[in-house]
């Protein structure tokens, strides 16, 4: 980082003291750009990173609901409005007990230039709540979900903010916000809201979308190094959405997937994990990952285990930030690991980063990487917008090839700026750009 821009960063930690996602996922962008503001002396002028870092606007509310024993509980809920230069502010929503305002604003600020990356007219922002769903009952969650929406109405709506699911957040959760949202305003507004169930608004290919596009980014990205998936082994962390449409799809282009975990292990399939299994355990029974060794005998579960001691040609980690740290790099790469993409915002640490960076390995951050899942939803806007269902196929087809042009767009910004291979400074540059010259138009706002 050059002078001035250390200078802005020291001001952004000094407002954001102690919120130590934001600060790292600012870090990150940071670091990539020294060459654009030499490139466009204009943005530095207007002051566009400084903009580009501070939230439009936060929103931080009180949840009460009660559950099935009749006990009274508070939750906080969060909506941060991050940037809606391109577009209406667009991001999930989080339920997971480790939420609060550093990590929801991390999310909203990669999710900024993600969107921006989908070359689709969608702001970037997010929200959540540190309520925990595991084990609550359906009605407990559907009461949560109402009295969370019935705040977060008054800050939502087709044009304004549109959120959709994260962590913990689903088609059942996003169907209880839905039937608050609809209560609450008396309108049938079904651009509101993104992933929703197929009867009430919803679009094809939005469930598999985050996961399906991770495996055609991995494709394009083995393509560009004249490799394909065919034949190789890939490990999975995480086990939600995310991880196992990414294994669906990444089996489907001849990869072969031996692991995925849940937050107490991981399970290891040599034959490459069973499809059916997985999803009978994790979407029907909504169980734990161990559960899965219970159905295949020839399947071993490692408690509390490292997936990335696991030998493999491509890992993707698509459980949660910080996952995968510089010793779990190092391990990869002894193991002979050549490509690693982010289904989860911000898996990787910097320190892993710099060590497949500099092994000259193919690494790209969820930014571009799981940008499938937002895109989609930005389809499921447009589906909305005009009254149409547009077929799975058409869907997918749309989605393969917003990714391709992410790929493209994330290499030949690398290229451009004399870091070629590198999609980390490319997606930063080209989202950053994007987003810039939109600010820019718009005058000072
Ligand atoms: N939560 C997803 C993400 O991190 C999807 C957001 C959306 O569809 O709006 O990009």
């Amino acid at each position: 980082m050059d002078e001035k821009l250390e200078s802005v960063f020291w001001n952004v930690q000094q407002r954001n003291h102690g919120e130590t996602e934001f600060i790292q996922a600012v870090r990150e962008v940071f670091s990539s750009m020294g060459p654009v503001l030499s490139k466009y002396p204009r943005f530095s002028e207007q002051k566009i990173i400084e903009r580009i870092c501070e939230p439009e606007r936060q929103i931080i509310f009180r949840v009460p609901w009660q559950d099935d024993q009749g006990h009274v509980h508070i939750n906080r809920g969060f909506r941060v409005q991050f940037n809606s230069a391109l577009g209406p502010y667009k991001g999930g929503l989080r339920f997971h007990p480790s939420v609060n305002l550093s990590i929801i604003k991390f999310l909203g600020f990669e999710q900024i230039f993600k969107n921006a990356l989908t070359g689709l007219p969608i702001g970037g922002g997010k929200g959540g709540s540190d309520f925990c769903p595991k084990g609550r009952s359906d009605a407990e969650v559907m009461r949560f979900c109402q009295s969370f929406m019935t705040e977060l109405c008054r800050h939502v709506g087709e044009y304004t903010d549109v959120p959709a699911g994260d962590v913990g957040v689903g088609k059942r959760e996003i169907g209880y916000l839905f039937g608050q949202y609809k209560r609450i305003s008396n309108r049938y507004e079904s651009g509101v809201l993104t992933g929703k169930g197929l009867r009430f608004g919803g679009a094809l290919v939005r469930t598999e979308a985050t996961g399906y596009g991770l495996g055609y980014f991995v494709q394009e990205m083995l393509g560009a190094r004249s490799q394909s998936l065919d034949g190789k082994t890939c490990i999975v962390s995480g086990s939600g959405n995310v991880a196992i449409y990414a294994i669906e799809k990444v089996t489907q282009l001849g990869g072969r997937v031996v692991a995925c975990s849940d937050s107490s292990g991981y399970i290891y399939d040599k034959a490459g994990i069973d499809l059916p299994t997985l999803k009978q355990v994790k979407e029907v029974e909504r169980g734990r990952i161990r559960r899965y060794c219970e159905f295949r005998e020839d399947a071993r579960y490692h408690r509390d285990g490292n997936i990335w001691k696991t030998k493999c040609d491509v890992a993707l980690p698509c459980a949660t930030q910080n996952e995968l740290t510089g010793k779990d790099a190092a391990t990869l790469l002894e193991n002979g690991c050549i490509a690693v993409a982010e289904g989860a915002n911000m898996p990787t640490t910097p320190e892993a980063i710099e060590l497949f960076i500099e092994a000259g390995i193919a690494y790209a951050p969820g930014k571009a990487a799981n940008a499938g899942g937002v895109a989609t939803s930005a389809l499921e806007m447009q589906q909305n917008a005009s009254r149409d269902t547009w077929s799975f196929e058409f869907t997918d087809r749309k989605l393969a090839s917003i990714m391709k042009d992410i790929h493209d767009r994330c290499l030949a910004t690398a290229d451009e700026y004399g870091v070629p291979g590198n999609y980390a400074r490319g997606a930063n540059i080209a989202g950053f750009t994007s987003v810039a010259e939109a600010i820019e138009s718009l005058g000072l706002i």
